[in-house]
């Protein structure tokens, strides 16, 4: 189908939430996309940080034809041999005792509202009905389904969909005061992304995250770190909470589980998952077994000698050439591993749209900021490239 003919149909039959590029794009190998004119990209996005192996990786792909050809779906009413892998896999590498799976960041983070609230009701009784507030953070996302909107606290997103859940109290990032004022005994859970992705690539200070975690003690409320954006090595270790020596009692993930299949994971403790009982919550296609042959493969390869520190040492060569484009237009270069941010003293949405003439994909993250995003993959040589069509494009005004 032409170019144009595709780009009519979506115009034409497609709920118009997105703004999208003006090109259709049809392959990808590595970190490099084609439009159907044959046009190469050099993918700064990774499908908004989900493709960590990039796009064609042998091994990622030959396991999801096995898997398909095998078994595409069941129900969770029967029990099938990858999503037990999977979750073995998760709780090996993290704090967790048990997984619950779904498909996407907002339904995970959903499920850890729910298991939060479940776990008040049945260790304080005395505070049932009460105990059931969430506390949220200033810039952060956490997804656009009800609940997770409701702690998805920006005028923008929310004020179409009013009234929300009740029960959501929102304190500032970074800001220890204002957390401990708004946890409280009635407080369940607080939920934080070490480092806030849509919000602006906004690293989590240590004592931030320390402090919280000693609120959430004093206060018997959990801790849930939501790592959809910044999991899975995109910080440069497996989960973004390492650097920072904190553990959550919930961990939501999604984005790059998949290798770019649809999947979400809860990740829990022991205490929290022994309030669910069968019947309690569920989802139709969470814990597809192609999906979660798919994410064996991820969290192997990330989990291989060497990777992460591969991405780390990336990540630093980043951040120092972008340092130094010579632009007064920038504020602040900040990030940590594949996770960057540039920050702007003016819109970047025409920066991204120069980018796709030089062949550069790339995505904001609120109106100023430049978010870089790769897949894990990338090599130095691209991530030069890449500064310096960047460089050309912001020195350029
Ligand atoms: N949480 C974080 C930190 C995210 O960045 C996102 C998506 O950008 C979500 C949750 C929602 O994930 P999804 O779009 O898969 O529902």
């Amino acid at each position: 189908m032409a170019k144009e003919d595709t780009i009519a149909l979506e115009g034409q039959f497609i709920l118009q939430t997105y703004l999208r590029a003006p090109f259709v794009i049809e392959r990808g190998m590595g970190c490099t996309l084609y439009d159907d004119q044959g046009r190469a990209y050099l993918d700064l996005a990774a499908g908004i940080a989900v493709n960590a192996l990039g796009y064609g990786d042998p091994e990622l792909v030959a396991a999801i034809q096995a898997q398909a050809a095998r078994l595409i779906h069941v129900s969770n009413l029967y029990q099938t041999e990858p999503a037990a892998q999977l979750a073995r896999m998760l709780c090996e590498r993290s704090f967790a005792d048990r997984v619950f799976f779904c498909n996407s960041g907002a339904e995970a983070n959903e499920g850890a509202i729910k298991f939060a609230r479940k776990w008040a009701k049945t260790h304080f009784p005395a505070r049932a009905g009460r105990k059931v507030e969430v506390v949220a953070f200033e810039g952060a996302f956490h997804g656009r389904t009800m609940g997770s909107l409701a702690i998805t606290p920006r005028e923008k997103y929310q004020a179409p969909f009013q009234p929300l859940m009740p029960g959501v109290r929102v304190a500032r990032f970074n800001d220890l005061a204002s957390a401990a004022a708004a946890i409280t005994d009635d407080t369940c859970a607080v939920i934080v992304e070490p480092v806030q992705g849509e919000g602006g690539i906004h690293l989590a200070e240590p004592e931030f995250l320390r402090g919280l975690r000693a609120l959430c003690d004093q206060r018997h409320a959990l801790l849930i770190f939501d790592e959809v954006q910044c999991g899975l090595g995109r910080t440069g270790t497996l989960w973004a909470h390492e650097f920072y020596g904190v553990t959550p009692d919930i961990m939501t993930l999604a984005k790059p589980l998949g290798g770019g299949l649809p999947i979400g994971a809860v990740l829990m403790t022991e205490d929290v998952a022994s309030v669910m009982q069968p019947g309690d919550h569920g989802t139709t296609f969470g814990a597809n077994p192609v999906a979660c042959a798919a994410a064996q493969v991820v969290v192997r390869r990330l989990s291989a000698p060497g990777f992460l520190a591969d991405v780390r040492a990336k990540g630093e060569h980043l951040i120092e050439r972008l340092q130094e484009i010579n632009s007064p237009h920038i504020r602040e270069v900040r990030g940590r591993g594949l996770m960057v941010g540039i920050e702007m003293d003016l819109p970047v949405a025409p920066f991204i749209q120069q980018g796709y003439a030089r062949g550069l994909i790339m995505i904001n993250a609120g109106e100023r900021i430049l978010r870089l995003v790769p897949p894990l993959i990338i090599e130095r040589a691209d991530l030069d490239r890449a500064v310096d069509e960047l460089s050309a494009i912001l020195t350029g005004l």
